[in-house]
């Protein structure tokens, strides 16, 4: 798969570096073939080299609007060598082979930053140049291309280490730049029309998304906004099927996808579960022995703020659980699949909107997820950690019983889609508190024991539902006050990433309470 560098074009905007590089490449015997300005920089620093226009026959016109859009340059980049008809083309042709393409784009974006007219935006818009790039980088079998001067050296040490050849492995993760470069470039230019239009929702497209739908507006009446498949395939908000109900807003998706993401950490398989989600955070979920089981225990965890939720099942909606979850008023239900009967139950609520994802989605699927900060772009691979997967380790003299260890890892699991600090009470696989988003992890524990109070207090239950419960915490407790909050509230175990300079103090805590206590060695952060 090496292949020799006999020939080069180089045509190149930001000239560093390249002087040095042309003459390393003449070194080993490759003949330079250049564009106006590119061609005069290597003449002048006493360098053969030949210009493009002798290789086409044209001369460049228009302005340099076109220089290299020729099939005698795109040809030679194209052609697979050890294809018959391609090399014959050649021949018969005159097509000279290009082993190397050095490209570096018209700075359009230097151009826009520095505040240039209209005109002169439009005008340091590349066209030749990508179109080479594109296609030296399809054929990357043959043909190494160069978009970046960083690349030069690694270029060099193969020739250098390689007999004058590059080798496949360099001209892919060359390629693979290259595409980046051209996406990136044609992302700059679109985002920039996007302002000269003054649209305040910049086209996703550039970046690769898909439009699914403008709406009608964003998280507030005010703001504009649309909604944009990425190309990562999950099965979710972003691919399901509208069965039925009004449009979904833009906060409706964000919920749906909380609340698919979450019961999607529930195997279909192994048991029945439910979501209810209010504001983007999980307000009930529990596991059951049927649909109808686990939305009836999730919503006792807090039947209040379930009112106008977003209710995310793991197996098929049927008629049972439809019927139930009708019965208040719910913005959204998430299902894989439902049974016709269910689907006619929920047509008599016209407004509801009913969605069929197909699929549940992989809790351990690798992936990505964005968040905008201003003027920049974080971007990390998703977190897949599943509490089964984890390391358990028990720190405390007791050991948690079977149903309280069960009931841990079914908090813990829950805790990984709760925004942070979060503190979850479950008690036989269902949530019975649940306190997010709180800046101070004492507050979370006190919220969701008075959450699960409240809830007692609605049912006419003689104690609080943390009483004999257990407790989760998606990062370890700083101090011990956090944990004795818990227990103070009637947790009897608790599940923690641990890894405090205090665990100590609070292992020696939960010791003398007499409760159990289990670290996992991973932390679920949601901010
Ligand atoms: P030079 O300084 O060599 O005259 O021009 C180099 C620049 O021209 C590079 O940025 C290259 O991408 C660009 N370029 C090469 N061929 C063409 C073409 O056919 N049309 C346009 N618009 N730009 C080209």
């Amino acid at each position: 798969n090496s292949r020799r560098v006999t020939r080069a074009l180089l045509s190149v905007s930001d000239k560093t570096g390249l002087i040095d590089f042309a003459r390393a490449l003449a070194g080993h015997g490759v003949e330079l073939v250049s564009t106006g300005g590119t061609a005069k920089a290597i003449a002048a620093a006493g360098l053969p080299v030949k210009d493009v226009s002798e290789l086409t026959g044209f001369p460049e016109m228009m302005d340099g609007r076109v220089k290299t859009l020729h099939p005698k340059v795109h040809g030679g980049l194209l052609a697979i060598r050890d294809n018959d008809e391609h090399t014959q083309a050649m021949a018969a042709h005159g097509i000279p082979q290009i082993d190397l393409l050095v490209v570096n784009l018209y700075p359009f974006e230097a151009t826009v930053d520095k505040g240039a007219s209209y005109e002169d935006c439009i005008e340091n818009i590349d066209i030749g140049g990508p179109a080479m790039i594109r296609a030296a980088a399809k054929n990357h079998d043959d043909v190494a291309v160069v978009v970046e001067a960083s690349d030069y050296q690694a270029v060099l040490d193969e020739l250098t280490a390689n007999n004058g050849a590059t080798t496949l492995p360099l001209r892919k993760r060359l390629a693979a730049k290259a595409y980046a470069r051209t996406a990136a470039y044609d992302a700059a230019i679109s985002n920039w029309f996007a302002l000269q239009l003054k649209t305040d929702a910049p086209d996703f497209r550039a970046i690769g998304g898909r439009l699914i739908q403008s709406l009608r507006y964003g998280e507030n009446p005010h703001q504009t906004a649309a909604f944009y498949a990425t190309p990562e395939k999950r099965p979710g908000v972003a691919t399901a099927r509208q069965v039925q109900g009004k449009e979904l807003s833009y906060n409706n998706i964000n919920d749906t996808d909380a609340a698919y993401e979450c019961v999607g950490e529930f195997d279909a398989a192994r048991t029945a579960a439910c979501v209810i989600v209010k504001h983007a955070n999980p307000c009930g979920v529990a596991e059951g022995s049927s649909l109808l089981d686990a939305y009836k225990k999730a919503l006792a965890c807090d039947s209040v703020s379930a009112f106008g939720g977003i209710v995310a099942l793991n197996r098929t909606l049927d008629a049972e659980a439809a019927r139930a979850i009708t019965e208040i008023f719910t913005e959204v239900i998430i299902a894989p699949d439902a049974t016709d009967e269910a689907i006619a139950i929920v047509a008599a609520k016209k407004n509801l909107r009913l969605l069929l994802a197909g699929a549940l989605p992989d809790p351990r699927a690798n992936g990505l997820t964005y968040k905008t900060v201003a003027g920049g772009l974080l971007v990390q691979s998703r977190d897949n950690a599943v509490v089964d997967d984890m390391a358990l380790k028990v720190v405390t003299k007791r050991q948690p019983t079977e149903a309280e260890l069960r009931d841990l890892k079914f908090a813990f699991r829950v805790g990984k889609h709760v925004k942070s600090n979060t503190i979850i009470y479950a008690k036989d696989l269902a949530t019975v508190g649940i306190g997010a988003g709180q800046m101070s992890r004492v507050d979370s524990a006190r919220i969701a024991a008075r959450k699960a109070q409240d809830a007692a207090e609605a049912m006419k239950l003689a104690a609080p539902m943390t009483k004999g419960s257990v407790v989760a915490s998606d990062a370890f407790f700083p101090f011990a006050d956090g944990m004795l909050a818990c227990i103070e509230a009637g947790a009897t175990a608790v599940i923690q990433p641990g890894g405090s300079v205090r665990d100590d103090e609070v292992i020696k805590a939960a010791d003398d309470a007499g409760i159990a206590m289990v670290f996992t060695g991973t932390r679920h952060f949601r901010h």
